[in-house]
């Protein structure tokens, strides 16, 4: 992590970043997003400041699409490079949410992150990458 980088320590603070790093977007949009992701009233001051922050370091900058009241924001090359840090700090979090949706093919044992197929073999509620291995498993 290099040297006086914004410190991450709140999941509105990487989620905000995620967004960020997606598409341009309002601060708005952000706060919008961050309230149904987390269900709960998320307020100016939790999303701002950071925005305010970021801009400073020189992470997004205002569109320059737009020079009426819009502000949208991106970011910056720095910026990317910055999130990147982030997620790679950030991996092994990661990693386990992503585990946690995983699942194994009974059949084929191929891991399985959507999708997939699930059936009842001789009462047991199995798991299959797809309808192929579910046919080939209950033979
Ligand atoms: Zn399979």
């Amino acid at each position: 992590m290099a040297k006086g980088d914004i410190k991450i320590n709140n999941l509105i603070k990487l989620h905000t970043l995620l967004l960020l790093s997606r598409r341009r977007i309002h601060g708005y949009e952000i706060m919008n997003a961050l309230q149904q992701n987390f269900g709960a009233k998320i307020s100016a001051s939790q999303v701002y400041p950071f925005l305010a922050l970021l801009k400073n370091r020189g992470y997004i900058e205002h569109s320059k699409m737009d020079k009426r009241e819009k502000k949208d924001y991106s970011l910056t090359k720095e910026g990317r490079e910055f999130v990147r840090r982030i997620s790679s700090k950030f991996a092994s979090i990661i990693d386990f949410a992503v585990q946690s949706k995983v699942k194994t093919c009974a059949h084929c044992n191929c891991e399985v992150y959507k999708g997939g197929y699930e059936q009842r073999v001789r009462g047991k509620k199995l798991y299959f990458c797809c309808m192929n291995c579910a046919k080939s498993y209950a033979r």
